[in-house]
């Protein structure tokens, strides 16, 4: 486990005074996420019928999934310092970009949960980015954070290196749910990216199995447009 979050925070802001902040996006100092990186990002859109609309895949356990960017720069490099540059500061400032979309929804959900990575992952990276995420998501919105509601039950090859059809099979039975967390429940995953759904996918149909009632899911990017040879 890593630091108690109020500690975090604490020393978080005293690192600021020492090393100022540079920005994920564009390294400049002063903000985590600056405001022009802000203003360059690529806004999926406002248009509420895009709301967890169904994606190019097919998918069956997931009721939808919602994007808030598209995977272009400067919100690319920004994720990429959050997750592997030890950047976990971003999680506030690449958070509140997910609660901004959520607040227009107006979707009630009982739960969030960031995607779980393997036990042996989360100890070389230091944290899950995407339990940050929801972690931080849970504190501005006030939907609990069931962080411990899904587990990865298995190691998987990083997706990255996959082709689509091998990400689907990479996933499959990864995860597990926890009945009592999740019995019941109607729940919001969190994860960074979004490419083939796949990941989302294989935790939405271990969520159900473990009997929560409804999932869906929200990252803060997919790419533009996904070509066949990823679905
Ligand atoms: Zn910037």
């Amino acid at each position: 486990m890593g630091l108690a979050p109020a500690f975090a925070r604490t020393l978080d802001s005293l690192l600021d005074w020492i090393f100022p902040p540079k920005c994920g996006g564009c390294g400049r100092v002063g903000h985590h996420l600056c405001p022009q990186c802000l203003a360059q990002i690529a806004y999926i859109g406002t248009d509420p019928r895009a709301a967890f609309s169904a994606n190019a895949w097919s998918a069956t356990a997931l009721r939808g999934v919602r994007s808030v960017a598209w995977f272009e720069e400067p919100l690319r490099t920004a994720i990429h310092n959050f997750k592997y540059n030890g950047q976990r500061v971003l999680a506030g400032p690449l958070a509140s970009l997910l609660v901004h979309d959520w607040e227009r929804l107006h979707h009630p959900v009982d739960a969030v949960i960031g995607v779980p990575l393997h036990p042996r992952r989360q100890k070389e990276r230091g944290y899950n980015q995407s339990h940050l995420l929801a972690t931080e998501f849970s504190r501005a919105t006030g939907i609990p954070a069931a962080n411990k509601a899904l587990r990865r039950v298995r190691p998987t090859l990083p997706q990255v290196t996959l082709t689509a059809a091998e990400r689907w099979q990479n996933v499959q039975g990864a995860f597990q749910g926890e009945p009592s967390a999740l019995a019941g429940k109607s729940v919001l995953l969190i994860d960074d990216v979004c490419t083939t759904g796949a990941t989302l996918e294989a935790c939405a149909r271990a969520a159900l199995d473990a009997g929560a009632r409804a999932v869906w899911a929200m990252t803060l990017c997919r790419p533009r447009l996904p070509d066949g040879d990823r679905r």
